[in-house]
């Protein structure tokens, strides 16, 4: 399959999805081209897509220079290095896996130099054999009541990354307690992006009112071929 039948595809699915869940909003679509050719890039720009995700810095910077002269919309989605912030706030719009103050207060003062402010989604540990990254809810929380000190930041709400499972009672137990949180912060700043599922639990995340959903191998394929 190639990608214009794989985009027709997942649009197709978070439609039906929405339908199906009598969810009351829209879900934003995020491209994740990390390990993807820019050529393909390419293609789902032509298609009309514009909001592409990259998870490593490197690769990130050689590819949104090779592409400057189309409007993409980029998010970096991978885990933050503190040497890296600079290049974050230099070359992205949003950034989804911040999980400490210092990584906060590193981009704040990075982003300063930018006329626009820097969309932040918080990234939420989840599940108990998940990865090390991300905050505990009560850290996110309290994060999120310090908004005031970062003027170059725009928190926009929460991103989570659940251990993997095929499990869909799990996966919506994983979900749900992601969107509780993120209610939580709607309480403190009017955040309106919960980031959470994936190619493999798109349908759980829709079903539990998630806004944004990141998918890669689904569009572009697997990132293990080099050939779509
Ligand atoms: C790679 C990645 C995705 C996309 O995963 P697929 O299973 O290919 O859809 C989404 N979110 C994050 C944070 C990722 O690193």
């Amino acid at each position: 399959m190639c990608i214009k039948s794989r985009y027709k595809a997942v649009k197709q699915t978070i439609i039906a999805n929405i339908n199906q869940y009598d969810i009351g909003h829209t879900v934003d679509l995020l491209a994740v081209s990390k390990k993807q050719s820019v050529a393909k890039i390419i293609q789902l720009y032509n298609l009309g897509h514009r909001k592409f995700a990259e998870s490593y810095v490197q690769e990130a910077i050689a590819k949104i220079e090779s592409l400057a002269t189309l409007a993409i919309e980029w998010h970096f989605i991978g885990p933050i290095q503190s040497n890296k912030t600079k290049y974050i706030a230099q070359y992205f719009s949003w950034v989804q896996s911040v999980d400490s103050l210092k990584l906060l207060t590193r981009l704040n003062n990075q982003r300063a130099a930018s006329g626009q402010k820097l969309n932040v989604l918080l990234q939420l540990k989840v599940g108990d054999e998940a990865s090390k990254r991300g905050l505990s809810a009560e850290d996110l929380l309290l994060l999120t009541g310090k908004h005031q000190q970062f003027q170059h930041l725009n928190i926009r709400g929460l991103m989570s990354i659940p251990a993997p499972t095929t499990d869909t009672d799990k996966q919506m137990r994983q979900f749900s307690m992601c969107r509780d949180i993120f209610k939580r912060m709607q309480k403190i700043i009017p955040v309106d992006t919960l980031s959470m599922g994936m190619s493999n639990d798109l349908e759980a995340a829709i079903a539990s009112g998630t806004t944004m959903v990141r998918v890669g191998t689904d569009l572009f394929g697997s990132r293990d071929h080099v050939q779509c």
